[in-house]
């Protein structure tokens, strides 16, 4: 049986807070994972002669820069290969399993399909992937999501498009969702005229007054809405999730056909700061300037949502190099991982996709460089410049 890709559903599973202490002695990885050797993470780009330079993982003699260092050790017990035994997914093993480049089509996608096409793009030639918010995202944040759109876009090399926002109503320790007459955006279209509330499993606490909602049900609302052309949807919110009762909280989940995910952005708001004991007892300081507040928002949710996309894609977690596929156990292990993809990683998304590595790069700098992320800028701009000298 294929090897399904790995879900996020671990992802935000965590039991810590972000400000984890690191260990000061040795953390082990788990039982039974191997860590690659450098050689082993070089034979996983998947060459057999000379590796071109767009995926040369070597360190850049000049100016000895290390683009792509190797896996970083545990710090800490909660870090998710202290926890989590990964087998790793080579390039080579990325092509044989991968849904998407299989000649047969995808069970439940019902749009055109292309079976002698070589990438995503020429199978399924309608195919898009869809982001929609979920519950107010308010002022603040309705700029947050155009630019999470505009960076998912930029570093898959797919179309992708936002769907108009499912509302939902928040108040008395309950959660409504709203549910439009005749929403024709997914496949279930339905033809009451009446608009229906359906309360999500949400759990609230009088003191701190927060609330949070179970994830399960907000992903059972969502499969109803996939566009015929979809993909794969993502459901985005700004209210705080969880999975079941022993969680903190999640940082969302996958559906069972690995198309329909739903993720939360309120855990990467640098304002917050979360209690390990308690799911309801959070923190807010003031002190961030908002300008800050919202760059490093913006930054964690483009990770986020990159690395979600590319597990629906097929990608599972790297275990060759540090990168943005890396899994990711507590808040501050996932904040401390690179935006950038290693070698490995980047030649699936290019197999897969069949964009141009340089003009790909030249627009996340652009992007990088309007959106104040200095250190990735940097690091593009030397990435360009070994790649193009
Ligand atoms: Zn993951
Ligand atoms: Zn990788």
């Amino acid at each position: 049986m294929p090897k399904q890709p790995r879900t996020s559903a671990n992802k935000g599973k965590v039991k810590q807070a972000q400000d984890v202490q690191e260990a000061e002695y040795k953390i082990p990885y788990v039982s039974g994972f191997k860590a690659p050797s450098a050689r082993d993470s070089r034979n996983a780009i998947g060459f057999t002669s000379e590796i071109p330079v767009d995926f040369d993982p070597s360190t850049n003699v000049g100016v000895g820069f290390e683009f792509f260092p190797h896996l970083p050790e545990p710090t800490h017990i909660d870090d998710w290969l202290a926890q989590y035994c990964e087998e790793g997914q080579t390039f080579k093993q990325f092509v044989k399993e991968c849904p998407w480049l299989s000649s047969r089509k995808r069970k439940y996608m019902s749009q055109e399909f292309q079976p002698s096409g070589q990438t995503i793009k020429d199978r399924y030639p309608d195919g898009k992937v869809y982001i929609v918010p979920i519950g107010d995202f308010g002022e603040r944040d309705s700029e947050l999501f155009s630019s999470l759109i505009e960076y998912t876009s930029i570093f898959l090399g797919l179309p992708v498009k936002s769907l108009p926002k499912i509302d939902l109503h928040v108040g008395e320790g309950k959660v409504l969702w709203i549910e439009e007459p005749n929403n024709k955006t997914g496949t279930n279209r339905r033809s009451s005229q009446r608009t229906k509330h359906h309360q999500l499993t949400s759990r609230f606490n009088a003191e701190t007054k927060h609330i949070q909602v179970c994830v399960d049900s907000n992903l059972m609302q969502l499969r109803n809405l996939i566009p015929e052309d979809a993909i794969c949807m993502i459901g985005l919110t700004m209210l705080d999730l969880y999975g079941d009762d022993s969680d903190l909280f999640v940082a969302g989940m996958a559906a069972g056909n690995q198309r329909v995910a739903i993720f939360s952005l309120y855990r990467y708001d640098p304002c917050l700061s979360f209690s390990t004991e308690h799911w309801f007892q959070i923190q807010e300081d003031h002190d961030i300037p908002q300008k800050e507040r919202q760059r490093v928002t913006l930054q964690r949710g483009c990770k986020l949502l990159v690395h979600e996309i590319c597990h629906l894609l097929g990608i599972d977690h790297c275990i060759y190099y540090d990168c943005c596929m890396n899994g990711s156990g507590h808040l501050s292990e996932d904040f401390r991982q690179p935006m950038h993809l290693c070698p490995v990683d980047l030649r699936k998304l290019y197999t897969l996709v069949g964009f141009n590595v340089v003009g790909r790069y030249r627009l996340l700098h652009q992007y990088y460089k309007n959106h104040g992320f200095k250190e990735e800028e940097k690091w593009v701009q030397k990435r360009l410049k070994f790649i193009c000298s």
